[in-house]
């Protein structure tokens, strides 16, 4: 696993995930990344009955609010709710996991 990173502009500040050439808020095009370790769920759903999935079960996604302010879907391994805090983590293919704290 490795950390969540997300992108501030370093000449205005805005973070950003994913990243971008260029920053919508002034177009700026130097970044430097953070790491982004725990957020809030803003809104969750489940996946039901997954077509093909390896394992049984469904797939839980949740829109987070990371602390340093973009907003991710990230997988979970349960149903959460909104409102809840979650640490953030990438896997190694890249999927961003949510878990609960
Ligand atoms: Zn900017």
């Amino acid at each position: 696993m490795s950390p969540l990173e997300v992108f501030r502009c370093n000449a205005c500040g805005t973070t950003l995930f994913p990243a971008r050439y260029f920053c919508p808020s002034c177009g700026g095009a130097q970044f430097t990344a953070l790491a982004a370790t725990r957020g809030t769920v803003v809104a969750a759903t489940a996946v039901l009955h997954r077509v093909g999935a390896q394992a049984s079960g469904d797939l839980h996604l949740a829109s987070v609010a990371t602390d340093l302010g973009p907003t991710v879907i990230a997988r979970l391994d349960t149903a959460i709710a909104a409102g809840a805090t979650v640490a953030l983590e990438v896997d190694e293919t890249q999927r961003i996991l949510a878990h609960p704290l």
